[in-house]
């Protein structure tokens, strides 16, 4: 056990309880933050909470936020904007929104003409990352966007405290960077269901709370005695925005696969090594954001293409197969799955597509096809 299954509860509970309770002990500011990317540091570094808003997953119904979107839309762009009708966000003072796709740039602005007393601010992300001026126009980014929270917090921004909100959120994903690895490493000690849970919790808390229960987690996964399964090594990718339900990852894993890499909550565990402190914080931020980040479906860099990055974990992780779990009507996943599609089968690597929606119920129709996929991996493997 890693102690997770208390915290199961409280990242499907729309009424934010972890953030409920730092406000009324600290009462702070806080700041929601649509994935993929946000820099939390900022809002962290003016006394705000920064907090993931992930929709409304499959716990609210949508009897608002319909009639403002087209059909053919992600479903957690409509239900972010529902938890704004039914007061959901009412607890949150301000919301970061940044340049990933356009449902999401449409959502900031159908957020602050529904809720114009909640600021919605919007990051720029770089689109050129192989441009001189990437770094220092990011920094830049950053900057200005710290001064627009700075009028949410009702101080200005330092640089200090920007230092100091850096080393904060590099202690969680160093830690995040450690239960990864263990479970690459030894699956069994630790599920991808719990690791999941363990990593939401942190976009819903401060880091200094959330930083010893990591580090209890990798104690106890480290202690776990279990003897490894009869599953296939799987890499998952194609989840890095909106969230599978949990259920759904757990079906994945009792038809036999053992989740080794996947891109869940990529935006809170971004950096692949430790941001360089010293100096300008924006510009490390920055720097560190364009020259050392994870391979993410919204981030254009063609020094780094996703599908040879898709393959690289494949390798490294010594993984069997790859699934591709996408949400629905989610257009840069569905665009990458076209480039993974033909990289894997260059490089003759088993792979499987699935979809899915926050409002899912039934997991006997995916668990069937991924059981398949695991038999028919295991027939071959037995046969070869
Ligand atoms: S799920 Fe995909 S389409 Fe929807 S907001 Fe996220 S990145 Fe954009």
């Amino acid at each position: 056990m890693t102690g997770w299954e208390q915290y199961r509860d409280v990242i499907e509970d729309r009424e934010f309880p972890t953030v409920r309770d730092w406000r009324e002990r600290t009462g702070g500011k806080v700041i929601g933050c649509f994935p993929v990317y946000a820099p939390v540091e900022l809002p962290y570094a003016l006394g705000m909470l920064p907090v993931g808003i992930f929709g409304g997953g499959n716990r609210i119904e949508l009897a608002h936020a319909d009639s403002r979107f087209q059909s053919f839309i992600c479903s957690i762009v409509k239900s972010t904007l529902e938890l704004g009708f039914i007061g959901k966000l009412d607890l949150f003072d301000g919301l970061l929104f940044h340049s990933i796709c356009d449902p999401a740039r449409n959502l900031a602005s159908v957020m602050q003409r529904n809720f114009a007393e909640r600021p919605a601010i919007y990051v720029h992300l770089p689109q050129n990352m192989t441009s001189p001026s990437v770094v220092p126009w990011f920094a830049s980014e950053l900057r200005r966007v710290g001064e627009a929270l700075g009028a949410v917090a009702g101080r200005p921004i330092r640089d200090v405290d920007m230092a100091r909100a850096i080393g904060a959120y590099e202690v969680v994903r160093g830690l995040l960077r450690h239960l990864y690895a263990l479970r690459t490493e030894a699956p069994e000690r630790i599920s991808t269901a719990e690791l999941y849970t363990l990593a939401r919790l942190v976009t819903l808390m401060d880091p200094a709370e959330s930083a010893p229960i990591l580090r209890d987690a990798i104690e106890r996964s480290q202690q776990r005695q279990e003897r490894p399964k009869d599953r296939i090594r799987v890499v998952l990718v194609g989840s890095f925005c909106e969230q599978p339900p949990l259920e759904l990852i757990e079906s994945l894993e009792s038809a036999g696969c053992y989740l080794v890499d996947d891109d869940f909550l990529q935006g809170w565990r971004w950096a692949r090594r430790a941001v360089a402190g010293g100096g300008d914080p924006y510009e490390a931020l920055a720097r560190a954001y364009v020259e050392d980040s994870v391979h993410l479906s919204t981030k254009h860099d063609l020094r780094r293409p996703r599908a040879q990055a898709l393959i690289e974990s494949v390798k490294s992780s010594r993984a069997d197969a790859v699934i591709f779990l996408g949400a629905k009507f989610c257009e840069p996943g569905l665009f990458d799955y076209a480039l993974y599609r033909r990289a894997l089968e260059e490089h003759g690597i088993p792979h499987l597509f699935l979809e899915f929606e926050e409002k899912m119920w039934l997991y006997d129709r995916v668990r069937g096809e991924v059981e398949t996929f695991v038999e028919s991996m295991l027939f071959t493997e037995a046969t070869a």
